[in-house]
């Protein structure tokens, strides 16, 4: 998965120090020094990672912490705190244009996802009761037209084309036309990739910009090319003023240099993240959350989000604040997991999860699959409701019942109910370490 060797680096310099009650000077600085290799091998820009480190080291020596935290934990959040900010801080969203329709330019080089993404966003803008037109401008790749109306086709949105033997500029003119008309709200406009940055693609890009005056340039960014991808980023946005981009392909094993490094370098923010082929998998970024995906604290947001897709905002609340302030039950979970069935790919939900992308590798002996899962859930079936709310109840001769009535092993439902346990004590201690307000009582 994405980021994979970066984090589990960033945990294991972290894992030394969580532990200590008084970290020293000595520490912060043998901890950084590892710091700074882990980001330098995956790939992020130099100067990035100079900065970083400093900034880091500033807050971390001589800290004062209260007797609730470990200066250990405590290095842990300034150092999430500055990944969040090199990656922009907060989500930075796409622009509204006061009059409809809003124009997304999409630029990027050949290979990169553009088209791809530009159905991505449009699905994305559906699902948010919009009513985007795409417009194919790409006129020289042999496929792209057909590649944008297969796409528009399968979220019935409507492409507009003129063939490959109009000028872009004036696809791009006729289409925004076309949408005023139709009423769309939104245009994403397809633009043509090279397999490099020439005069000839730039000069085409200015023109289309000049007549359809975008709301939004954004440039589609391959992940897994790292620094070359913020070297382009830089490119296109000294010649066509970006601004944001798209970084697609995290769900391969980029290292992390591009995410990290881009909006640094570029000023430039990430606006969206890809994962996958399907045209569901666009989604806003969120620095915040990334950074604590990389820390290895999770990403109970997205996951949270993501499995209450079409339940009420106060439930995802409740939800998320029960996993912060572990009341998390067994019922809780068994909720979890029936909606973590609908999400995809385990190991990505996984890596989502608080301290699992860390667990993952002892954890070998309970493998998830679709069958185990299955066993979970009978084994939780088995408990009574007041056992599944207070866990705690569970002691010998009734965890031979529930494992009687599952059909499990008594081993199986002790190792079931440790992970549990497990998992909400971690729940307990990110929360209290990563509350709203970041680390409560610092100095206190
Ligand atoms: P364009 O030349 O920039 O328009 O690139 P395309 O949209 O045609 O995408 C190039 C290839 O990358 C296609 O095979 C896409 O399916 C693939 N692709 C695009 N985005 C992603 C992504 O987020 N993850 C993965 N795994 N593949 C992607």
């Amino acid at each position: 998965a994405a980021f994979e060797s970066l984090s589990s680096r960033l945990q294991s310099v972290f894992s030394k120090l969580k532990g200590k009650g008084k970290v020293t000077e000595s520490d912060v600085n043998d901890a950084m020094r590892e710091v700074r290799l882990a980001l330098l091998e995956a790939d992020v820009n130099f100067k990035v990672v100079k900065d970083f480190i400093t900034k880091v080291k500033e807050q971390a020596i001589g800290l004062e912490v209260s007797k609730s935290f470990t200066p250990g934990m405590v290095v842990v959040d300034i150092v999430n705190k500055e990944l969040t900010e090199l990656m922009g801080g907060t989500q930075a969203k796409l622009a509204k244009a006061n009059k409809p329709p809003t124009v997304i330019m999409m630029a990027g080089l050949q290979g990169a996802g553009k088209t791809t993404t530009t159905g991505k966003l449009a699905k994305l803008l559906q699902k948010d009761n919009h009513k985007p037109l795409l417009v194919a401008c790409d006129i020289y790749r042999p496929a792209a037209i057909k590649q944008l109306q297969v796409l528009g086709d399968s979220i019935a949105a409507p492409v507009f084309s003129m063939g490959d033997q109009v000028s872009p500029v004036q696809i791009a003119e006729e289409g925004l036309r076309h949408a005023k008309e139709n009423g769309n709200d939104y245009v994403i406009i397809d633009t043509a990739g090279r397999l490099h940055i020439d005069e000839a693609l730039m000069e085409e890009l200015k023109q289309i910009h000049a007549v359809v005056k975008p709301d939004e340039v954004l440039l589609v960014v391959d992940a897994m090319t790292g620094q070359d991808a913020v070297n382009v980023a830089k490119s296109f946005h000294e010649l066509l003023e970006l601004t944001g981009v798209v970084l697609t392909k995290l769900d391969g094993d980029t290292r992390g240099g591009a995410a990290l490094s881009v909006k640094s370098v570029t000023g430039c923010p990430i606006k969206f993240a890809a994962m996958g082929e399907k045209i569901d998998s666009l989604e806003p970024f969120h620095p915040e959350r990334m950074a604590s995906r990389i820390l290895g604290m999770g990403d109970m947001l997205s996951l949270i989000e993501k499995a209450q897709a079409g339940i009420d905002a106060d439930k995802a609340a409740e939800m998320e604040r029960k996993m912060r302030t572990a009341e998390f039950t067994f019922d809780d979970f068994l909720d979890q997991m029936e909606q973590v069935r609908k999400l995809g790919p385990l190991d990505q939900i996984m890596d989502m999860l608080p301290g699992m992308g860390k667990m993952k590798g002892g954890m070998k002996d309970l493998k998830v699959d679709e069958k185990q899962l299955g066993r979970v859930e009978a084994i939780v079936r088995s408990m009574t409701k007041e056992e599944k709310s207070r866990p705690e109840l569970l002691n010998h001769s009734r965890r031979k019942r529930v494992a009687a009535g599952s059909g499990a092993t008594i081993v199986e439902v002790n190792r079931l109910i440790k992970q549990f346990d497990d998992m909400r004590r971690m729940m307990k201690q990110f929360s209290s370490m990563m509350g709203p307000k970041g680390p409560k009582g610092l100095k206190g």
